[in-house]
């Protein structure tokens, strides 16, 4: 077994229309597959397969909550939960945090697309108000604190999917 994570899966296919990406997954052959578009939230999609992290704020002064002070949402959401109004795009620079909690996965059902064992992971970044849930590449033994960089898949490597960000240990 190697020592870095394998993807199952192979890239969707996209279109678009207007700004959204639509993916088409073809889970059951090509008459079953599946039409799911990113719709608004498709800059967080893209920006993966650009090796981009990029997070949503709340900007908008009257904001019961953040007051025109937003915290980063990663993963983001389109529309601020507490003002509906629309939320502010921005990159993470040089992404990288630290081992949250994790879970080792030895087996993990039908239609996992990620090659077991691996470890699913959560993040915590600094200025990211969310912890991020992924996987990570190393299959060495890990612990709470360990810290973490963003890899992404990128190019004729993207999926298309969240699987185009990961993590490996520093
Ligand atoms: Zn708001």
């Amino acid at each position: 077994m190697s020592d870095r994570v394998k993807l199952k899966t192979t890239p969707a296919k996209i279109t678009v229309k207007g700004d959204a990406w639509i993916l088409h997954f073809p889970r059951f052959g090509e008459e079953g597959t599946h039409y799911h578009t990113y719709g608004l939230l498709t800059p967080y999609f893209k920006g993966l397969t650009e090796g981009r992290l990029l997070g949503t704020k709340c900007m908008f002064p009257g904001c019961p909550i953040y007051k025109g002070k937003g915290e980063l949402w990663i993963p983001p959401r389109a529309d601020c939960p507490d003002c509906h109004q629309p939320m502010v795009w921005e990159d993470v620079k040089d992404p990288k945090g630290y081992i949250f909690t994790f879970t080792y996965v030895e087996r993990g059902g039908t239609g996992l697309e990620i090659e077991c064992p691996y470890y699913q992971i959560d993040v915590k970044m600094a200025g990211v108000c969310s912890i991020v849930k992924g996987y990570l590449l190393d299959r060495k033994p890990i612990k709470i604190g360990d810290k973490v960089r963003a890899r992404f898949l990128t190019g004729a490597a993207a999926t298309h999917t969240c699987l185009d960000i990961c993590w490996e240990l520093v």
